[in-house]
């Protein structure tokens, strides 16, 4: 397989079948392949009758929405830098192109503002890594809505986990997220600034949104300059000129910043009295608001998209069943020299989607065969459920320890908590990313700003001290239960699997590194995928649909049989054909191995 990947890649022969499964390797050089005469190839043929490609399966999931009313969704996936998110968006440039041939403005609005919403997740949500220079650092799940005439009117964005601990801290070698530098005009950025101002613009951002984001950008930097120190008893801020700038920048008083920056409110009994941080504390709390005020702006980013795209007043009476596309952009699986919270939710995540490729691919395909007596040899495949089980089972799984670490405030440290995990994971600092505690304090100021768009970001700083009782769902116990929503999403709409490789480290066009490529289609599974589909069969049909659909073909079915059942008429017309060898029949179902004879049936079907 992976000798195979790598002729292929020469070639620049970059996508791949296994099944119904692209498999992609990422060619680092750009490739002429996803212009108008390359769309128009794809657009509307059999997923067989072209070379492999993207669009092949973008098509396959639209005309499956569009024929059969089915909802569909593409999960692209593959580790930092395969190229899923360039895949994400060939994908939508593709069903955009293949879309409203009437022009209707209201769908190329649409189709516009779901094209330019890209770019502005890339500009808050992407940044340099060492991996990858535009990576993803939050998960995307994106439902276009489409009408009866198979036309987008809409769409609907799920954002998961960004890793705002960027904001305070990158790796060697790493940048923050693109935004910041945008802002800035640094020298590679000040072009994307505008690119970004302009698509916010057409999405329906306000200037004085627009001016908030910025202002909240800049608060951030500030945030980064400033230091605290102490004086005797009082803790006090080195460099106050600063405080003075945020003040003005968040539309609030310098004092209401100092305060909130210092000290606490605490409510004891009836009393509320404040309590003065330590520089540490205070440093803490800074750093806090940081990243808090940034993931609260990337949220709302999202929101406002949402407002604009969401479909509204669809009537179903009026306009037919409403179908749905998804496509799924995650950060795949990653492991670096020290592996955090992060990478651990991360990699969580795609265990979780492998679990759902394993059902859904693997298991389903055995399944049916064993359901349709079909004679089946089994083929192993190593089931990760049990990984699964070990990060989200409830009471017992890592997640749940954690939370429980969490509870016990002041007794339990991470050394505390790696040794109830009894494991050699490195969990410096999950046990604070998990409580993700930011001072009320900060809610409560920037709720009081009197800018009303930075005011609506923080909603719960209305709330009064002594209101504040509940503790908040861990960062955790929130993940996990998004992901168990993506995955009962997922599963309720048939899938369609684009699988990225990553052919070498160093971003070059010209390098296939075998034992790279090896290792991740091992753990993709793939190998497993190719023995499950060697196996078995291309395609498979209900006997009355098979039927409806090709009897016109053969002299025993048309215009009517008088065979015993459906599956004998099928059993005729097939061996009429000659195509018995390569034909299964099911309980409910006829099997077809090649997919040359479906082909075949086509074409005899249009040439009646
Ligand atoms: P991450 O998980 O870090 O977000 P990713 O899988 O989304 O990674 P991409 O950002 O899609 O990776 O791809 C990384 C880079 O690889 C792109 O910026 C581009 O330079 C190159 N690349 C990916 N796919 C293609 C393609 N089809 N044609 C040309 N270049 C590509
Ligand atoms: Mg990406």
């Amino acid at each position: 397989t992976v000798d195979v990947g790598m002729i292929r890649f020469e070639k620049g022969r970059i996508y791949t079948y296994i099944g119904e499964v692209v498999v992609s390797v990422n060619p680092y050089r750009a490739m002429n392949i996803y212009g108008r005469d390359t769309i128009e190839q794809y657009k509307g043929r059999e997923l067989y009758e072209r070379p492999p490609h993207l669009f092949a399966i973008a098509d396959a999931a639209y005309k499956a929405m569009k024929r059969r009313n089915k909802d569909t969704c593409i999960v692209i996936s593959g580790e930092s830098g395969a190229g899923k998110t360039e895949a994400s968006k060939y994908i939508m440039q593709y069903i955009a192109a293949i879309t409203n041939p009437g022009q209707r403005a209201e769908v190329e609005r649409v189709k516009n503002m779901l094209l330019k919403s890209n770019c502005v997740l890339e500009a808050f949500g992407n940044a340099k890594t060492n991996r990858n220079d535009n990576s993803s650092r939050f998960g995307k799940y994106m439902d276009i809505n489409f009408d009866f005439k198979g036309d987008p009117i809409g769409g609907h964005i799920n954002n998961y986990l960004l890793e705002k601990s960027r904001v305070i801290f990158q790796q060697e070698g790493e940048r923050s997220f693109h935004s910041f530098y945008q802002v800035c005009s640094s020298i590679d950025d000040g072009g994307d600034f505008k690119a970004v101002a302009d698509a916010m613009k057409v999405i329906g951002f306000t200037a004085d949104e627009l001016q908030t984001v910025y202002k909240v950008l800049a608060t951030i930097l500030h945030l980064g300059n400033l230091t605290f120190g102490v004086d005797g008893d009082t803790t006090l801020i080195e460099n106050s000129k600063v405080v003075a700038v945020i003040g003005d920048l968040l539309a609030t008083k310098e004092e209401n910043v100092e305060k909130a920056l210092l000290y606490r409110t605490v409510a004891t009994g009836r009393d509320v009295i404040d309590k003065q941080h330590t520089a540490q504390e205070a440093s803490y709390g800074r750093d806090a608001l940081a990243k808090a005020m940034y993931e609260r702006m990337f949220c709302w980013i999202v929101g406002r998209i949402n407002d604009v795209i969401e479909v509204k007043n669809y009537d179903a009476k009026v306009h037919g069943k409403n179908t749905v596309i998804g496509v799924l952009d995650i950060y795949g699986f990653e492991i670096f020299q020290n592996n955090s919270f992060e990478q651990f939710c991360i990699n969580y995540c795609n265990e979780k989607l492998q679990q759902l490729f394993i059902q859904l691919v693997l298991r389903q395909e055995q399944e049916e065969y064993q359901r349709e007596g079909i004679p089946w040899k089994h083929i192993d495949f190593f089931n990760n459920q049990i990984i699964v089980d070990l990060v989200e089972l409830q009471h017992k799984g890592i997640f749940s320890v954690l939370d429980e670490a969490c509870m016990n405030v002041g007794k339990v440290t991470d050394k505390v908590f790696l040794q109830g995990l009894n494991s050699k994971y490195s969990v410096v600092g999950f046990i604070d990313k998990n409580k993700d505690t930011l001072f009320q304090d900060f809610k409560r100021l920037l709720y009081n700003s009197s800018n009303p768009v930075l005011k609506v970001m923080w909603p719960e700083g209305k709330l009064k001290i002594t209101e504040v009782t509940k503790r908040p769902l861990t960062a955790a116990t929130l993940f996990k239960n998004s992901m168990i929503a993506l995955v009962e999403n997922l599963a309720c709409k048939e899938p369609y699997y684009v699988r990225c490789i990553k052919p070498n480290d160093v971003k070059s066009p010209l390098l296939f590194e075998h034992e790279r490529c090896r290792h991740q289609v091992e753990y993709l599974g793939l190998l497993e995928n190719v023995r499950v589909r060697r196996a078995g069969f291309a395609n498979r049909q209900e006997y009355p649909r098979f039927l409806q659909r090709y009897k016109m073909i053969s002299e025993f079915t048309w215009p009517n049989h008088d065979l015993p059942s459906e599956k004998e008429a099928v059993k005729k017309l097939l061996q009429g054909c000659g195509f018995e060898q390569d034909v299964a029949y099911g309980k409910t179902k006829v099997f077809i191995r090649t997919p040359r004879t479906l082909f075949c049936l086509e074409e005899q079907r249009t040439e009646m």
